[in-house]
């Protein structure tokens, strides 16, 4: 069955080399009884450990069935461990947090048995070691005895064929001992059984052949073999632990510390909560900038003013530059260079062109337009003082008439966003509307033009009140070849050429949209005066004048110095004398949030084959708040995130040491497992299972933790702010983060079950 052939083994501790067997030779049959006697450190458990394959013998060769073993890799011994040896103990060494029925089962599980098939052999063992009342017991709760005939119920469970006790009866009384020899007595009947012991009385009383030892020598044997006794073929079939057995076996480890267990889970899943918490707020919050944005889509126009400076990019670009390090800033070197001219244009040349495009394609996407014009000439009296308008400061006369591409009416963007207080809706050339702020107060200067004299009026006393509108012809007189307005005077005033506009309305903003759209103090005409004012305007003698002059008749300032961009700002001006029907100032009001994005798309669309001057650029005022805030809120959730995984990364270090603590603790069931035939690969598994479950529990437990905070985190931001449920886990992220919280706590647990697989067995099973 066995040969040991010159077999020596040398331990080396430092420099120290301690020969604990020196030459052995030796032949063991398939059945009999084998008692190796010797004084303590003669060498036996270092025999039997070389014998069971627990150890690796130094020089010579282990014969098994005839095979040798100097080949032998890991696994081969596993399976030999795990198959035809079976151990038995003087310290038991049972595994103390699983039940003794799976002890026993723990051989059968590592060589892959069914659960039935291991609980019926197990019950079948347990019996016959005469403990069938224990099965449900803890090896804690038995006795020395009790726990040496479950050790040898589990040594015999894969039906080994070679039994190796180490002093079996070694802590044991002498009336207990006698029991436990009987036990193995009747096992060795069709086994090798080879028991050490360093009592002669047992050995003689119960062995067929006793081998005595000293020194690492053998200097007895009762029995040898003789050469010409039965050869025997070597099969073996290897070992394997499934995930699953890994993870049942750590689950019971776990659950005999589970306030550790929570501790740590809990510890671990802090990174997690964190992270969950800033993913959640900051997806609520970036929810609410969407709505915000929907909701405003229609109320904030794109705009698109007279000057290029105006426009998305340029103001990015700007914003950007407070923030973002330029690195060509205080150079250090001694010299000073001229800038580039680098040829930008600086007005937007809206022509009668781009109004078709306009007309021809956003027409859908647009409720309502807003067009200015250039400001109307208009002159006031008041108390006896003639001023024109346009010199009042604090006069905010946004005259900007509503309108449609359809119709010439005023477009649902007044009835949408304003109540009308009193009055009607202006319909001719000379009605006008007002808007009043939404606490009913208007300006001074605003009261002034309206030629209001006292503190307090009713809507009644300010419906009909007069402007005067001036024509160019009136309001500018022309030296040589210049133009100047006109001092104001009663003459002016006076002027029968002069149109006289009525207020016919009131208007305020409505309560609920005062947040989108401000409230001023604001004088509102149709486009029919507008229409009215270019018939008239178009020839007068400033815009002929202008039309065929190439310098400015109101500054003086030639065209041609601002190079290609001449024509677009004699455009611009003849514009502002309403020469032109292009208007200077443009508000596209969209219909939706999705119209919008046509819109722009749009507009890029006009832009794409013209060149640097005669592009037009615009303003996406929504856009802009929500790419700064989104930015915002985007930075601050990526250092939020950073912060937070700098505890998920402690926290897996801490769950790294954890688990070193836990291999520390469990080295005994290392040995114990690695004697029952248990692979390097499935004692890393014991310990990766164990990271595993609580990796799993912190990340389930921190995803819990955060919902459940976000409950009262929600009624705090809902009584800060009004938002409903702002903090809303996405469970995509749910999910993600608990894998990451599995990888982290694996990769942390991974070391540590690395070192548990490379404990050497033996060590392994001297640790106490
Ligand atoms: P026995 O079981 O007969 O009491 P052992 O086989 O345990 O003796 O030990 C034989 C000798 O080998 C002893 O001198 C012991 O000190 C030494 N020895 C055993 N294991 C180791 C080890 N892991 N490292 C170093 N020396 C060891
Ligand atoms: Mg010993």
């Amino acid at each position: 069955m066995l040969e040991l052939k010159n077999i020596t083994k040398i331990y080396k501790t430092g420099t120290f080399k301690q020969k604990a067997l020196n030459n052995i030779d030796l032949k063991f049959r398939s059945n009999e009884f084998v008692a190796i006697l010797g004084p303590s450190g003669s060498g036996k458990t270092t025999l039997l450990n070389i014998i069971g394959g627990l150890d690796r013998y130094t020089n010579g060769d282990l014969l098994i069935k005839g095979k040798s073993t100097k080949n032998f890799k890991d696994k081969d011994w596993d399976a030999y461990r795990n198959k035809s040896v079976g151990f038995v103990f003087q310290s038991y060494n049972l595994i103390p947090h699983i039940d003794i029925l799976s002890n026993i089962e723990m051989g059968m599980t590592l060589s892959g048995k069914r659960k039935n098939v291991r609980r019926k052999k197990a019950i079948e063992l347990l019996n016959k070691v005469g403990l069938k009342d224990h099965k449900n017991k803890k090896p804690n709760q038995l006795s020395g005895g009790q726990m040496q005939r479950v050790a040898i119920a589990r040594a015999l469970a894969n039906n080994p064929e070679i039994i190796l006790a180490d002093e079996p009866t070694g802590a044991l009384d002498t009336k207990t001992s006698k029991q436990i020899m009987e036990l193995i007595k009747e096992v060795s009947k069709d086994k090798l059984v080879i028991m050490v012991t360093h009592n002669p009385e047992i050995a003689k009383a119960y062995a067929d052949r006793i081998i005595s030892m000293q020194d690492g020598k053998v200097i007895d044997d009762s029995n040898p073999v003789t050469d010409n006794e039965l050869k025997e073929e070597y099969k073996l079939k290897r070992t394997k632990m499934s995930f699953l057995t890994a993870l049942s076996l750590s689950l019971n480890n776990i659950l005999t510390k589970k306030g550790r267990t929570i501790l740590t889970s809990f510890a671990s899943s802090i990174g997690i909560i964190g992270i969950a918490l800033i993913l959640s707020l900051s997806n609520g919050f970036q929810k609410q900038i969407d709505k915000f944005e929907k909701d405003t889509s229609d109320a904030m126009p794109i705009f698109i003013s007279p000057m290029k400076m105006i426009s998305n990019e340029t103001i990015e670009e700007e914003m950007t530059s407070f923030t973002t390090q330029k690195d060509n800033l205080y150079p250090t070197d001694e010299k000073i260079k001229v800038k580039e001219d680098t040829k930008t244009s600086s007005f937007n040349y809206i022509t009668g062109d781009y109004m078709e495009y306009l007309k021809d394609n956003i027409k859908d996407y647009t409720s309502s337009l807003m067009f200015g014009y250039g400001s109307l000439n208009m002159i006031q009296n008041y108390k006896g003082e003639y001023t024109y308008l346009s010199s009042l400061s604090d006069l905010n006369i946004q005259v900007l008439p509503f309108k449609s591409f359809d119709d010439l009416s005023i477009s649902s963007i007044i009835t949408d966003y304003y109540d009308l207080l009193y009055g009607k809706m202006p319909e001719e050339k000379d009605e006008i509307l007002i808007e009043i702020s939404n606490d009913n107060i208007v300006s001074v200067d605003f009261a002034k033009a309206l030629e209001l004299e006292n503190n307090e009026y009713t809507f009644e006393d300010i419906l009909g009140k007069e402007i005067k509108l001036v024509f160019n012809d009136i309001y500018y007189s022309s030296y040589q070849d210049m133009y100047f307005p006109n001092e104001a005077s009663r003459e002016i005033y006076d002027n029968y050429n002069n149109l006289t506009l009525k207020v016919v309305g009131i208007i305020r903003v409505k309560k609920e949209k005062k947040s989108i759209v401000s409230s001023n103090n604001s004088i509102y005409y149709t486009q029919k005066l507008v229409d009215y004012v270019h018939s008239i305007e178009k020839d007068s003698k400033i815009v002929v004048a202008q039309r065929n002059s190439d310098k400015s008749v109101l500054t003086g300032e030639v065209f041609s110095s601002y190079g290609d961009d001449a024509l677009a700002y004699k455009k611009m001006i003849l514009a502002r004398l309403y020469d032109d029907v292009a208007p200077t100032d443009l508000y596209l009001y969209p219909k939706d949030f999705d119209s919008k994005d046509e819109i722009v798309k749009l507009l890029d669309k006009y832009n794409k084959d013209k060149d640097e001057y005669t592009k037009v650029t615009y303003v996406d005022e929504a856009a802009l708040i929500s790419s700064v805030t989104s930015g915002i809120m985007d930075g601050i959730t990526i250092v939020l995130i950073a912060f937070s995984s700098i505890s998920l990364i402690v926290s897996s270090i801490m769950l790294g040491i954890i688990t070193y603590i836990s291999v520390l603790e469990r080295t005994k069931e290392i040995g114990i497992l690695r004697s029952l035939g248990a692979r390097k690969k499935d004692i890393s598994r014991v310990f990766n299972a164990e990271v595993f479950i609580i990796g799993l529990t912190s990340g389930i437990l921190g995803i819990v933790i955060a919902l459940i905070l976000l409950i009262p985190i929600n009624k705090l931001l809902y009584n800060l702010t009004d938002l409903t449920n702002v903090g809303i886990l996405d469970p995509i992220h749910a999910i993600v983060l608990i894998i990451i919280s599995l990888i982290l706590t694996l990769m942390g647990g991974s070391i540590p079950s690395y070192l548990a697989s490379k404990k050497d067995p033996v060590i392994a099973l001297r640790t106490e």
